[in-house]
């Protein structure tokens, strides 16, 4: 899960991470009321506050969404610019209203999870404040990477280790190794996978603060947080917020083919077969990636059914399990009752379903499923022609 700078920044101060004070309007007056706030405890100050679309995507700068203001007036008119702006794809919700930072120098520092070298990283250089794939493109040499020993972790010698890599000024090392230090962690304790500040900025008063916050948090650890606080209504799909409900791993794509298969590996071979194929029906695609997982009972094929088939844009499903710990006949079992249960529930498949069932007992699914004679399910024997027969309904109907 990808958190909004603010609440990056909110992880960050928890853990002594200097950060610049702010918060989170979500309408222009709000903004206004805010930046008011900062002109009583600040007088006189130019620009008096800094506003800065929350997006879950960089390079808001560059688009427009980090914008200053010398009066609460201008706060208030700038915030209205930027709310409702769309920033790569994201629509801007609401807005941090920060105090001013006096910037001397951007630098950049971040913490990562680099599976390649079955470690972690910190990366870190002087030359903050653009983007840091264009950096690492042009002048790899000016982006220090650091190792971090999951034993070791960051202490205080090595996070004077990292800054002097990235070539950080000497007035400043002291203060960015402690901030370091405290990032370190914020990533270790609260299970994130990416901790990024860019820039990481040296103020005019000689103070090291986080002007920017990016964290990703490891799902897989959910379980022993509290990150229900970081939910963002405002961005998930629809279904796929249900099928998460439902505990399913659900993601939604552009196509018209919906996908139910048991296995990530094979539903991701699925979609490329039904892609294949569907460039012969005028470019029919994968609506979906649906993995049920291991032990496909009735009512999680029900569930995923029912996920599956309330997108609009679906008009074909492609069932594509191999039998492994779960046989197929269990599959099939779970297919003919799924179908009954949506029929009960008033939400009867309209949709035709290719059904193709191979490995472990898959006679006897398939016997099972021609059985039940349902209208709307069709076999076929593999999964080549499966996605064929599949790619062919969605574009016929
Ligand atoms: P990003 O473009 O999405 O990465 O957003 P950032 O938070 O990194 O902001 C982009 C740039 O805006 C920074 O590199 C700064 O140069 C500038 N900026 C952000 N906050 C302030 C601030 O408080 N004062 C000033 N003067 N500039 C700021
Ligand atoms: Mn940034």
């Amino acid at each position: 899960m990808d958190l909004f700078e603010y609440q990056a920044k909110e992880l960050f101060a928890e853990y002594g991470v200097p950060i610049p004070q702010g918060r989170v309007a979500t309408t222009p007056a709000q903004a206004r009321q805010i930046a008011e706030e900062f002109a009583a405890t600040r007088p006189g100050a130019k620009p008096l506050v800094v506003i800065k679309a929350q997006v879950k995507t960089g390079g808001r700068g560059k688009a427009g969404g980090v914008k200053l203001a010398d009066t609460p007036e201008e706060a208030e008119e700038k915030a209205r610019k930027i709310l409702g702006m769309d920033i790569k794809g994201h629509t801007v919700h609401s807005v941090l209203v920060a105090g001013d930072t006096k910037i001397a120098q951007e630098f950049y520092l971040s913490y990562l999870l680099d599976r390649s070298d079955r470690t972690f990283l910190s990366m870190c250089t002087v030359e903050g404040g653009m983007e840091i794939e264009d950096l690492a493109r042009e002048r790899p040499d000016a982006l220090a990477r650091i190792p971090v020993s999951a034993l070791a972790g960051v202490d205080h010698n090595k996070a004077l280790e990292i800054v002097r890599a990235g070539r950080l000024p000497e007035a400043a090392q002291e203060s960015a190794a402690a901030l370091a230090e405290r990032l370190w962690a914020v990533f270790t304790d609260e299970d994130a996978t990416l901790v990024e500040v860019n820039p990481l900025v040296y103020t005019d008063e000689g103070q090291v603060v986080a002007l920017d916050a990016k964290v990703t948090l490891d799902d897989n650890a959910a379980f022993r947080h509290d990150w229900d606080r970081f939910a963002d209504p405002t961005a998930a799909d629809p279904l796929e917020a249900r099928a998460k409900a439902k505990h399913l791993n659900y993601v939604k794509l552009d196509g018209q083919v919906g996908i139910i298969g048991n296995g990530a590996g094979l539903v991701m071979s699925t979609l490329d077969v039904v892609a294949y194929a569907g460039e012969d029906f005028g470019g029919v695609r994968p609506a979906n990636f649906l993995d049920i997982g291991g032990g496909a009972s009735a009512e999680v094929m029900a569930n995923g059914l029912d996920i599956v088939l309330s997108d609009p844009d679906v008009k074909s499903v492609l069932v594509n399990v191999f039998g492994g710990i779960t046989s197929c006949d269990a599959v099939a079992n779970g297919i003919v009752s799924a179908i009954g249960m949506l029929a009960e529930r008033g939400e009867p498949v309209r949709h035709p379903i290719v059904v193709r069932l191979d490995g472990n007992n898959a006679a006897e699914g398939r016997r099972i499923l021609e059985e039940a004679a349902i209208p709307a399910v069709e076999q076929v024997a593999t999964m080549d022609d499966a996605a064929r027969r599949a790619a062919e309904l969605a574009a016929g109907a």
